[in-house]
């Protein structure tokens, strides 16, 4: 039987008397707000809300966003009223149930649907952000009991999951949300595929897992000669989605993956995390360009560690990846991690504001979505592929999509310096103005007055906001050009 205590032990930290009362009374309200509704599986309705309820205590939610969790399907499927919410609970608890509850209504099929599926998101995610997570273990808990789902409806939700829902979890950060509902939808999206896929890892597991077992024994022992204290060793098999993902990037060659199992290894301290890669490195030899630091420098969706590739002496290669206990704790929880520690320093704050940039920014480009599938597919090229961070001389930090132009530069620093870009150095180096940027590159654009767009740069851009631009400057000067033309003739 359900319990709220089975709720509340989940809470990471315990609850307060008040956050228990406040909870359990939630709690009853759904039950008998869904009393006599049943699931697809047979199931009583209520169910759903209690394991919805589990998963936000999981993720070390708020009582207000638990509480709102076991209340969300109550306006949709039960009897209950606004009046009844507000008068019983409070008017937050109202506005994140009314917020999960639009989000929810779709009229569209297909391209268009998933259009305005983000966009309902984006309104909701700039309202708060809760809701959204509320939103996210709804899905997660629906996923898993999809198999009771009507056939088309379920090709469908998991679709959509996969499109829409995990891209924008990466985005808030929450690594272990992302994974989960991506690869609890992906036999029912691609069910060929993710048999390929099971087969390939149950092939090389045990292979990797032996490599870092040696790997791991090696370490312990080099870790207490130098006195560094570990808080966990763990070795993590890669998601079976994205492992799809990578392969389809590397012409299916699994040869080319290194990260099917990787090992991690959890610090207390950044100080520590730098002596640690110093022992790997100095007992294996790192791949060229594989070494990877995400402390100095995080993913522009938060995320932190170090990632070294090395070769384990016997004919294998063997990924390690490096992170403190707070930045394993970021990994898997992301924004929702912040929820559970609002009293964090001043250094989460700065944090915060680069992480939520991007939903500015998404608020401000006016997209024109005459065709759903190209705004879609700009859409996930703006602000759901592979980031990189690009410098300008004067180190101020550009957050671009993956394979980025210097062209797409010039333009998120500014119109005008895009418009007239003349040449381009990178690293100091003078380069080609339609090379790929890379991670951590520094760029500095040269201008001249006299130099202008082409309909060349538009083979080259990733960014909505170049395209644009170029595009206009392009019409604007054929049509002046066929003026002089016209009053030349
Ligand atoms: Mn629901």
């Amino acid at each position: 039987m359900p319990s709220v205590k089975e709720i509340t032990d989940l809470v990471a930290g315990g609850v307060n008397e008040k956050e228990k009362e406040l909870i359990t009374k939630a709690y009853e309200f759904a039950e008998r707000a869904h009393k006599d509704q049943k699931r697809f599986s047979g199931e009583p309705y209520f169910n759903h809300v209690f394991e919805t309820a589990k998963i936000l205590a999981g993720f070390g939610m708020d009582a207000q966003t638990i509480a709102a969790g076991l209340l969300h399907d109550v306006l949709k499927n039960a009897k209950a009223t606004k009046e009844e919410i507000k008068k019983e609970f409070n008017d937050d608890i109202l506005f994140l149930i009314e917020n999960v509850t639009n989000l929810g209504i779709l009229k569209y099929r297909g391209h268009e649907r998933h259009v305005e599926s983000l966009r309902k998101f984006f309104i909701v995610m700039a309202n708060d952000l809760r809701a959204i997570i509320i939103k996210f273990a709804d899905r997660l808990h629906n996923l898993k009991t999809l198999k009771f789902v009507p056939k088309e409806k379920k090709e469908r939700i998991a679709i959509e999951s996969i499109e829409v829902y995990a891209p924008l979890a990466n985005r808030l950060g929450m690594g272990k949300l992302k994974g989960e509902l991506e690869d609890v939808a992906f036999p029912y999206a691609y069910p060929k595929e993710y048999a390929q896929v099971e087969e390939i890892i149950k092939e090389k597991k045990d292979l990797y897992q032996k490599n870092l077992y040696e790997v791991r024994k090696k370490l312990e022992v080099e870790f207490k000669k130098n006195e560094i204290k570990i808080v966990e060793i763990d070795y993590r098999v890669k998601r079976k989605y994205s492992l799809w993902r990578k392969l389809l990037k590397y012409e299916m060659d699994i040869d080319k993956i290194y990260d099917i199992v990787a090992m991690r290894v959890v610090v207390e301290s950044i100080e520590e995390c730098y002596k640690v890669l110093g022992i790997i490195h100095s007992l294996w030899n790192p791949l060229p360009g594989k070494i990877k630091d995400y402390i100095a420098l995080p993913k522009p969706n938060g995320y932190q560690s170090i990632h070294t590739t090395i070769f384990t002496g016997t004919g294998g290669i063997a990924e390690i990846q490096i992170r403190t206990k707070e930045m394993h704790r970021e990994a898997a929880y992301g924004i929702a991690a912040h929820f559970a520690y609002k009293e964090n320093s001043n250094l989460k704050n700065v944090k915060e504001k680069l992480k939520f940039k991007w939903i500015e920014e998404l608020k401000n480009l006016n997209y024109l979505p005459d065709d759903p599938k190209i705004f879609l597919e700009h859409l996930k090229m703006d602000f759901f592929n592979d980031r990189i961070f690009v410098f300008t001389p004067q180190g101020d930090v550009v957050d671009l999509p993956e394979d980025s132009s210097p062209i797409d530069f010039a333009y998120a620093i500014h119109s005008d310096i895009g418009d007239h870009i003349f040449g381009v150095k990178i690293n100091g180096k003078m380069s080609q103005i339609f090379s790929k940027l890379k991670n951590r590159d520094i760029v500095e654009i040269i201008t001249k007055g006299s130099s202008h767009p082409s309909n060349k740069w538009l083979e080259y851009l990733k960014t909505t906001i170049a395209r644009k631009h170029v595009k206009s400057y392009l019409e604007k000067n054929s049509l002046l050009n066929r003026l002089k033309s016209f009053g030349r003739s």
